[in-house]
């Protein structure tokens, strides 16, 4: 057994939660070692680069929300594009103009003038309105109090799966996914050279700061005695001695690390979790066969499409990289799946295997391991209040945030939990719950 130096934060998992949280511990003045199982660090914020082409683990946007405004204050040069969101939507297998901006909503046939006013009026309020009022409302009962065009509510429900991944509009919580929905409306980010441009700048400036790495390193244990965290142990047998540790993993595997994790709120955590996941086809094409296609919405089919080298660098000899993405509730076919996004590809871009260079095709990629559903009995973390110095970080333990915003807003809530105890220098808050 190797015996490592004991550390003030050990972190579990090297995604941008356990950078995030990382980043902040060492700045808090804390030693700090990150220990992630592959062989590099990102999880699912990686970019694979396939001739010549940056292909992220599916389509990937940066909302200008809680990841951002924390990118933004550590340095990060955030290098991209802010792309117009107007396109089409897919309507009984025809693509029409999906209205999201004020021409679009002019000129399309799916609205009636009635429609049409209607969603100029959402327009206008939309951004002055405070979501938290509908926190505890499922998205389907907010649509149907508030939209009153058949239609309109169509394009609602398109418009919220997109910025939210979930398919299931009697589980979503109405506050958060219309808080997202706002802020998609302002626009998005895409990355020169994706989503693994983030985790190299937060890679590297967790090195500058001092922080140590571990990687190739499964975590397989973590030990507590009389409820006070004592170290993590890997699967090669490495012990790492630790004051705090932030585990970044899934709930469930966040479950099977803790000893007597029953006895604890990670039961809770691990059985109230419901996945999002989506099918991912990424293409790299030569050129696009009709040039003006670029973004489009299924209405009526739960697919979205977006030519993401309209707003970055994606590929070092000009192809453009297109990102299908096909959103799945329980049950998934693979086959089905990505029979569905070529469809989609052959009525969006026709003739585009011609102009193939690479693709990738991901059946089922879990895009949250968690999400703001009515069935939550408690926002999970971050401290895992039947052990101390225990924590937990990742998008699924949100308090109200979707997607990458959860996993840095859950990592700096872990860190300011462990510094308001550090800082108090008494017993840590046992009992400390967050119930909704
Ligand atoms: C298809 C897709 C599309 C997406 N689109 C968007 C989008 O448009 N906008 C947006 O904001 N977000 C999007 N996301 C979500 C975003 O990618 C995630 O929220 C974010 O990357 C999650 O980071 P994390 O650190 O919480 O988890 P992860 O990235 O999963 O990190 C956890 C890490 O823990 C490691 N690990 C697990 N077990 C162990 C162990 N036993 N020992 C050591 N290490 C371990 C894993 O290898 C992994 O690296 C998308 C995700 C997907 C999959």
């Amino acid at each position: 057994m190797i015996i490592l130096q004991k550390y003030d934060v050990v972190v579990v998992g090297g995604g941008v939660a356990g950078l995030t949280a990382a980043i902040y511990a060492i700045q808090a003045g804390m030693t700090t070692l990150v220990i992630e199982k592959q062989d590099r660090l990102g999880g699912r914020a990686m970019t694979n680069k396939k001739k010549g082409a940056y292909f992220n683990l599916g389509a990937h946007a940066l909302y200008f929300g809680d990841a951002y405004k924390t990118f933004s204050e550590l340095g990060l040069s955030l290098k991209g594009g802010k792309p117009s969101i107007d396109g089409y939507g897919i309507w009984k297998g025809k693509l029409v103009a999906m209205p999201t901006g004020v021409k679009s909503l002019f000129t399309t046939p799916l609205l009636s003038l009635k429609g049409k006013v209607e969603l100029a009026s959402w327009f206008a309020k939309l951004g002055k309105l405070d979501t938290t009022k509908y926190n505890s409302m499922s998205m389907r009962e907010w649509l149907e109090e508030n939209i009153k065009d058949p239609m309109l509510r169509n394009i609602f429900y398109a418009l919220l799966r997109t910025a939210s991944y979930v398919v299931s509009p009697d589980l979503l919580a109405a506050g958060p996914a219309l808080q997202q929905l706002k802020s998609a409306l302002k626009g998005i980010l895409y990355l020169d050279r994706g989503w693994g441009a983030i985790v190299d700048e937060l890679q590297e400036k967790a090195e500058q700061l001092g922080v140590h790495f571990l990687t190739h390193s499964k975590v397989d244990c973590i030990n507590h005695q009389h409820n006070i965290i004592q170290n993590v142990l890997c699967s090669d047998g490495t012990l790492i001695e630790a004051k705090y540790v932030i585990i970044t993993t899934s709930p469930a595997t966040a479950y099977q690390l803790v000893k007597d994790a029953k006895k604890t709120s990670l039961l809770t955590w691990k059985e109230q979790a419901i996945e999002i996941t989506a099918a991912c086809l990424d293409v790299a094409l030569r050129k696009l066969p009709v040039p003006n296609q670029q973004v489009v919405f299924g209405i009526d089919q739960t697919v979205f499409l977006t030519n993401q080298s309209r707003g970055a660098y994606l590929s070092d000899d000009g192809a453009q990289v297109i990102s299908l993405l096909k959103y799945q509730g329980q049950e998934t076919d693979s086959n089905k799946d990505l029979q569905d996004l070529e469809q989609t590809l052959d009525l969006v871009q026709p003739g585009w295997r011609q102009e193939l260079i690479v693709k990738q095709y991901l059946p089922k990629m879990t895009v949250s391991y968690d999400f703001p559903h009515m069935n939550r009995t408690e926002h999970p973390g971050p401290a895992i209040p039947e052990i101390k110095g225990l924590y937990v970080a990742g998008e699924w333990a949100t308090h109200g945030e979707l997607l990458v915003d959860a996993a840095t807003a859950s990592a700096k809530r872990a860190i300011q939990h462990i510094k308001m105890v550090e800082g108090s220098g008494v017993e840590m808050n046992f009992g400390y719950r967050n119930i909704i």
